[in-house]
């Protein structure tokens, strides 16, 4: 078929994410990529500044993973996971246990974020459930995003991607979101809420709030909480799905705090972007309420494509990338060009404020009050940079980076010129 044609039918047979079915822009035809590069039907190469909706870690179409997927289809595609097991699952669970925190003790697999998250709650419910203890309020906090199933929404911000469905989402206790000035009363709220003894679970994004608009907080204050909540015997659900895996510059956003969730959610990076796959993890004392010889208190949750062996390949060939040293140095590399670049931009007349945080770079552009003119700055953004061949989705007024390890200085370099030019013209 030729392109014409493609994108004819594409228009005609598709409905895509996130995309309004009217008035939309047309989608760019992607043909192929590699490394940092998306390369369109128009011969064009768009420099992926924000991984793929954050997924990707080691370039695309990385021939390592490749390989490891390309292999595995032929020797085992899929099979059934419950009553069955296979290397490429056993394998991943001994590489994500050898990095995550050192309490979580088990892996239950799924095939995406939300899924992930969903997982979570049920884990964190059922613990109650099955110790036959009545406790069921959950705390998140506001601005929060885990994801687009009913539970993982119902833990979520509300607003106008939940609108539709508000009726039925079930309730949630959201704290304040604790930026510097808001630490001492989001404790303080955390700390009355959890002491009448019915919360169930506490559910966060530890360090970075990703869709919420790549808002930060501080490890500190996430340790008290974290601190608290463990005193009150409240399940603390990590939801990692975007801060795994490097992101922060550790490998996991709850290495910066001392006290460790007891459940832990992750996702996208995990196969490196290459295979939809999910995880969820928990601790020895989440399973204790599990281990019984009653069958009611088995964890009755799973997906036909659970613990899929060519995403685990994926993962696995992933995950030795990740810990290379090559890799690591990267990250690190990465996270000091990101801040160089704050510090520069930090006076810059239209930038409110910066944020960085190991490969996360987010400047908060300054609008005035008046919603209009900050959808008239969403809508020049995205544009501006796909006209100068860089890919970056901006979160309202916030602009971010978030780039596969493999970027090098000389591109990130780009990212940030075309950026520099973005905000000048805004001067003018
Ligand atoms: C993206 C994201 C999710 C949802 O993951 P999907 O794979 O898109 O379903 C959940 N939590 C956080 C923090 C995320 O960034």
């Amino acid at each position: 078929m030729d392109n014409i044609n493609l994108k004819e039918l594409d228009k005609k047979n598709i409905w895509h994410p996130f995309t309004p079915l009217k008035g939309g822009a047309e989608p760019v035809m992607i043909t192929s990529a590699e490394g940092v590069y998306l390369h369109t039907d128009d011969g064009r190469k768009i420099l992926d500044a924000v991984s793929s909706w954050w997924v990707n870690l080691h370039g695309h179409s990385n021939p390592y993973i490749a390989k490891a997927v390309s292999a595995q289809a032929g020797i085992l595609e899929h099979v059934i996971f419950a009553g069955f097991t296979h290397e490429p699952a056993i394998q991943l669970s001994k590489n994500l246990l050898s990095i995550l925190p050192a309490n979580q003790s088990r892996i239950f697999f799924s095939d995406n974020g939300s899924t992930a998250v969903e997982v979570g709650l049920k884990m964190a419910l059922q613990y109650w459930h099955n110790q036959g203890i009545e406790k069921k309020k959950i705390i998140a906090i506001d601005g929060a995003y885990h994801g687009d199933t009913f539970g993982s929404m119902s833990v979520g911000e509300r607003g106008i991607f939940t609108n539709p469905f508000k009726s039925h989402l079930f309730e949630t206790i959201f704290i304040p979101f604790p930026d510097t000035e808001h630490e001492e009363k989001t404790l303080q709220q955390f700390c009355e809420l959890i002491e009448e003894g019915d919360v169930a679970a506490f559910i966060y994004e530890p360090l970075v709030q990703g869709a919420g608009g790549m808002r930060m907080y501080s490890p500190a204050l996430l340790n008290e909480l974290l601190t608290e909540a463990q005193a009150q015997d409240v399940i603390c659900i990590a939801d990692e799905v975007l801060t795994g895996f490097g992101r922060t510059g550790r490998y996991f956003a709850s290495d910066y705090c001392s006290v460790k969730p007891d459940i832990m959610a992750v996702s996208k990076g995990i196969t490196g972007g290459t295979m939809p796959l999910g995880v969820t993890t928990c601790s020895k004392k989440i399973l204790n309420a599990y281990e019984s010889d009653d069958f009611l208190k088995t964890f009755f949750h799973g997906h036909s494509y659970t613990a899929n062996p060519i995403a685990c390949a994926a993962a696995n060939a992933s995950f030795e990338l990740l810990v290379s040293d090559d890799c690591q140095q990267s990250i690190q590399r990465i996270g000091n060009q990101h801040r160089t670049f704050a510090s520069e931009m930090l006076d810059h007349p239209a930038v409110a404020t910066v944020r960085s945080l190991g490969t996360f770079l987010a400047l908060e552009l300054k609008t005035d009050t008046r919603t209009s003119y900050e959808n008239e700055i969403r809508k020049k953004i995205y544009p501006f940079f796909m006209e100068r061949n860089v890919l970056l989705r901006p979160l309202g007024n916030i602009i971010y980076i978030l780039p596969p390890y493999v970027i090098t200085d000389e591109q990130l370099h780009k990212v940030y010129t075309v950026i520099r030019e973005f905000l000048d013209s805004l001067q003018q």
